[in-house]
């Protein structure tokens, strides 16, 4: 049986970022990720991600925004050098108030949000007209200079590499169980591997795993669509109005998305396709005509009641973690929660309140009920 110090189930966002916090911080560490399918299979595999620390209809900033885009904007300035394209575009993200409703939230985000020196301005219709002209009339709109979008398959591509020349092990596929034997084992078809620590990091599909059927996680599909743009639109920033258009190169842009909490299969459909169009037609009436859908992609997001991801340790499984709940932030928020996850795994360092399991009462009730059982 090969032996680990930890084994990582999952190659998402969640899964690599954990495995680099843990190396980094102790080089030594021997590290297993066992992906089940491949790299990117999950909603990590997003074509384009957006970076927006204004989230939802109210523009708030992102739980420890600041940290959040330190972290990430290191990991992508380093993978970048690792990667033949482009990874990161730095044009910032605009979110239009294309009605009263958002244009009050966003100028009561403005004003009541302790927003860092530089980040974010206002943007006068005919500024925007200026910067987009293809975009739809509006009264004017939130710019975040800070935002980007970031290729995430590219970012994947990268990070694996990096990974590996750091001495990680990745093992893809097939079928397995994993059982507390002493140590934490997963054994497949013909080989075993046991490690003493093992991170469930399977994005919506954390729930399934039998220790971990009470997390707090919903499934939300969320469907995207890629389109040729004949006009070069090498400036547009990203947008997010209600849904979003990240671009992916001076021709190709990703529209998404849909929030689909009940849903018969994870694959794209027709309707979804026709939902995108119809964002693309709202936002940019005057790119749309000239626009060819090229392609469509759907992913499950997990998202917690609070909307900020969960990760710890099991409440009677010592060495047993998990980490999910990135929903839609899952380039923001990946590293840092990897960070405090490898620190608390490796130190026992508590986790911070807001991210940890226990912020919600039934994983805490659980924790209870393990420690009275475990009373002499
Ligand atoms: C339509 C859409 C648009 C999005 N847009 C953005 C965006 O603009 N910006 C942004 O930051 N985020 C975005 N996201 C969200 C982001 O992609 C997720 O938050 C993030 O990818 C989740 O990462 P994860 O590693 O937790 O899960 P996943 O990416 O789902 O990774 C889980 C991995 O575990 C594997 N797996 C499953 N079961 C097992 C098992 N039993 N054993 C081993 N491996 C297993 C899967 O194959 C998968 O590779 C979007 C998501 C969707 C769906």
């Amino acid at each position: 049986m090969k032996k680990f110090d930890v084994i990582i189930a999952g190659g998402g966002l969640a899964g690599l970022a954990t495995a680099a916090q843990l190396v980094e911080k102790n080089k030594n560490l021997n590290v297993l990720v066992y992906e089940a399918n491949q790299i990117g299979d999950g909603a990590s595999g997003v074509p384009s991600g957006m970076v927006n620390p204004a989230t939802g209809q109210r523009a708030r900033m992102i739980w420890n925004a600041e940290a959040c885009f330190r972290m990430l904007e290191k990991r992508v300035e380093q993978l970048s050098a690792l990667s033949d394209t482009n990874i990161r575009l730095q044009k910032g993200v605009l979110r239009p108030a294309i009605d009263e409703d958002l244009a009050e939230n966003f100028r009561l985000s403005l004003k009541d949000t302790r927003w860092p020196k530089g980040w974010v301005e206002w943007l006068k219709p005919d500024e925007i007209k200026e910067r987009i002209p293809y975009l739809k009339d509006c009264s004017g709109a939130l710019f975040i200079s800070k935002g980007k979008t970031v290729r995430t398959p590219e970012y994947l591509q990268a990070y694996v590499r990096y990974l590996k020349e750091s001495g990680v092990t990745f093992l893809f596929g097939g079928p397995y169980t994993i059982e507390n034997e002493g140590e934490w084992t997963l054994k497949s078809r013909k080989n075993a591997y046991s490690a003493p620590k093992l991170v469930i990091a399977t994005g919506f599909k954390a729930r399934e795993n039998k220790y971990w059927s009470e997390l707090p996680l919903n499934a939300v599909k969320g469907q995207l669509a890629v389109y040729h743009s004949p006009e070069h639109i090498g400036s547009l920033p990203a947008i997010s109005a209600y849904g979003y258009i990240a671009p992916i190169d001076d021709h190709t842009l990703a529209v998404g998305s849909t929030y689909e909490h009940h849903y018969h299969d994870e694959n794209p459909d027709a309707q979804g396709a026709g939902l995108l169009d119809q964002k693309l037609r709202e936002l940019l009436p005057e790119l749309y005509p000239h626009c060819q859908r090229i392609g469509q992609w759907s992913g499950i997001r997990a998202t917690t009641p609070d909307r900020l991801p969960i990760v710890g340790e099991h409440y009677a499984q010592k060495g047993l973690y998990v980490y999910a709940g990135l929903g839609s932030k899952g380039l923001l928020y990946s590293e840092l929660v990897a960070s405090h996850l490898a620190i608390h795994i490796t130190e026992k360092k508590d986790l911070p309140f807001e991210i940890s399991l226990y912020r919600f009462s039934r994983m805490e009730e659980l924790r209870e009920k393990a420690r009275e059982a475990n009373e002499p």
